[in-house]
């Protein structure tokens, strides 16, 4: 579903993604731990096309997204990308809701502005999706009014709206009290169990143990391993990565 192939992203003179190659397949449920500012984010951002990259190529079903080679920039027309980049969902940390909006006018906003659905299509799908979070008794509030477990929940119902491929999810629990990171892993946990194709960099380790088809270590730019959840968490091959585990246990 999606390939990345020998890409590279520096900010200035800082080499932020070294030579990253990586393949995800339909309904694959990849974890991505690592150290901070190890890079995790920025390969995201890039797969989501919020950063572009230096080098490498990036293709979605085969069709490139972005592409450089040989230090030049192969052309790809921007509703080309609009179009690609329409299939991933994402999911933040800070879950970067619309604070004027309600939770289902978050929710219906680019539905109907960036697919051109019509209103009662977008609230008839919106409802559905908020039924699927478990909150549909919040429609009509405004993010300020809820709280932070129920706003990530809200942030998945916005990028599920949109009909994704794919789900990418940076830390989405990172930023919660703990008695509120269960019930987003469960929303997640359900969309594993829907077969959504899924790359999540967490430090929730139990969770990336359960759900993961395959973990991915990044340290330094590099991925360093990447492994089965049993092979990776009990037996890594990098002592850099056994030095990691022992300090999240
Ligand atoms: P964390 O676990 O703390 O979220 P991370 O693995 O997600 O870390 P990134 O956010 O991808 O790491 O950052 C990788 C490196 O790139 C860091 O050194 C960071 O300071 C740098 N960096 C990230 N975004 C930018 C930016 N917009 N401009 C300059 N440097 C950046
Ligand atoms: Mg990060």
């Amino acid at each position: 579903m999606i390939q990345v192939k020998h890409i590279s992203k520096n900010f200035e003179n800082l080499k932020v993604l070294k030579d990253i190659s990586l393949e995800v397949k339909k309904g694959e449920v990849i974890s991505i731990i690592g150290p901070s500012g190890s890079g995790k984010s920025t390969l995201l951002r890039c797969l989501n096309h919020l950063e572009k990259i230096d080098k490498g190529i990036i293709e979605i079903e085969g069709k490139p997204i972005v592409s450089y080679q040989n230090g030049k920039k192969i052309n790809i027309s921007e509703s080309d990308i609009r179009t690609r980049c329409k299939k991933i969902g994402m999911v933040f940390q800070s879950f970067n809701l619309f604070p004027h909006k309600t939770v289902l006018e978050n929710i219906i906003e680019a539905p109907m502005v960036v697919n051109k659905i019509e209103k009662e299509k977008a609230i008839k799908i919106a409802k559905s999706l908020l039924d699927k979070v478990g909150l549909s008794d919040k429609r009509d509030v405004y993010p300020t009014q809820i709280s932070g477990g129920q706003k990530q929940r809200v942030a998945i119902a916005r990028a599920l709206a949109m009909n994704p491929d794919i789900m990418l999810f940076d830390e989405p629990t990172s930023a919660l009290d703990p008695e509120l990171v269960g019930e987003v892993l469960k929303v997640m946990k359900d969309l594993v169990k829907d077969e959504m194709t899924m790359i999540v960099v967490t430090h929730e380790m139990a969770f990336a143990k359960e759900v993961s088809d395959r973990v991915i270590f990044m340290n330094e730019g590099k991925i360093i391993e990447q492994a089965y959840p049993e092979k990776l968490f009990a037996n890594p091959e990098h002592p850099r990565i056994k030095t990691f585990l022992e300090k999240m246990i």
